[in-house]
């Protein structure tokens, strides 16, 4: 956490109006829009002047988060965010650990002039690039340590229902609803607070994940049927997605979300990739259970990282080379990969 004197800084920023925006990573997640907007909530309900900046669109099923429409998406409204980024003095960096990460946003971002804290759980932050910093890569999602933010600012009591419904999404959708990285206490005591302070734990879990299009259904029924390779002797599973398939599906930012715990879920399977090619590059999502660390294969293959049992990378191929060279990257880890499943 921060210490006293620079808690001291961050309120001051706060309480003399000056300019405070707020960022997170490209195609972002439900723990990028929660904490994102729980920040939003709770600078605004303090006083201060802030804005919300997210690189590209965000998936349907987090729409219902209060004040979702305020996000200014850059993709969409380049101008006003430009505008935020230059005049912004302080600039909160959440669910992210650098820079690049913030896609069309970097070059805006690098030369803001504000000063930056980072709030953020991934493994190995660019910490120069930041001047106040939250990094616990132990915690379960961005939303906890904004959840200890508030608290270490004095401010626990601001922390309305609508707060708390932001930082609870955060946390249930960064461990597959207490399935994975909240193998702790303090997550769960995080998540009863949260419950105090209102949250219906049914009905967001509801909202986040009963919300599926017909076909949204549809996509994940084929793509499980007709596009998972199985490597047994890799203990791989992969699902490979063309531009043709998502269009056959009527594809929407979000659709293909836990698609890749699927691979995952298979007893003799120990990573699972979820290949798909959406925009101009074709992205990867790694899973893996145990030790085996795909937060090191995205960082020195797959020009990407995250944590070790959840990463992403891209690559700029033709998505079945991409598949071949997943394949053939992974052949080098033959031993490293056969391991039993520890779960
Ligand atoms: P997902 O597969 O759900 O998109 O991402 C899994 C995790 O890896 C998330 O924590 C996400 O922030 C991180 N991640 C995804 N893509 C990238 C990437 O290209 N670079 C880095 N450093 N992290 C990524
Ligand atoms: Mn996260």
């Amino acid at each position: 956490m921060l210490n006293k004197q620079q808690l001291e800084e961050i309120k001051g920023f706060i309480e003399d109006g000056s300019k405070i925006a707020i960022t997170t990573h490209t195609n972002p997640d439900g723990d990028a829009i929660g904490s994102a907007l729980a920040v939003y909530h709770y600078l605004k309900s303090k006083g201060a002047n802030v804005e919300a900046v997210v690189p590209n669109s965000f998936p349907g099923f987090l729409k219902w988060l209060s004040k979702s429409k305020d996000l200014v998406v850059f993709e969409k409204q380049a101008k006003k965010a430009k505008t935020i980024l230059a005049e912004a003095d302080l600039i909160f960096c959440l669910d992210y650990n650098a820079l690049s990460r913030v896609g069309a946003v970097t070059d805006d971002l690098k030369a803001a002039k504000a000063k930056k804290i980072l709030i953020d759980h991934h493994i190995s932050p660019e910490t120069e690039s930041f001047d106040y910093i939250i990094s616990e890569t132990n915690t379960s999602s961005t939303g906890e340590l904004v959840f200890d933010f508030i608290n270490a600012m004095g401010d626990e009591k601001l922390i309305d229902r609508t707060i708390a419904e932001c930082l609870y999404t955060c946390i249930i959708t960064d461990t597959g609803s207490f399935s994975f990285s909240c193998n702790n206490a303090k997550t769960f005591e995080v998540a009863a607070k949260l419950i105090e302070k209102g949250v219906d734990a049914r009905k967001i879990h509801g909202l986040i994940y009963d919300t599926f299009s017909e076909s949204r259904l549809r996509l994940l029924g084929y793509a499980i049927n007709d596009r998972m390779l199985v490597w047994e002797e890799l203990k791989t599973a992969l699902i490979y997605l063309t531009k043709d398939d998502l269009r056959k599906f009527n594809y929407k930012v979000g659709d293909t979300e836990g698609l890749v715990n699927f691979a995952l879920s298979m007893d003799k399977v120990n990573v699972a990739v979820l290949v798909t090619d959406k925009d101009k590059k074709v992205r990867m999502s790694f899973r893996s259970k145990g030790e085996f660390s795909v937060n090191d294969l995205a960082r020195e293959h797959f020009n990407g990282g995250g944590h070790r049992n959840a990463a992403g990378g891209n690559m700029s191929k033709p998505i079945l080379e991409v598949v071949e060279e997943i394949k053939s990257v992974l052949k080098n880890y033959k031993e490293q990969l056969n391991y039993e499943n520890d779960f």
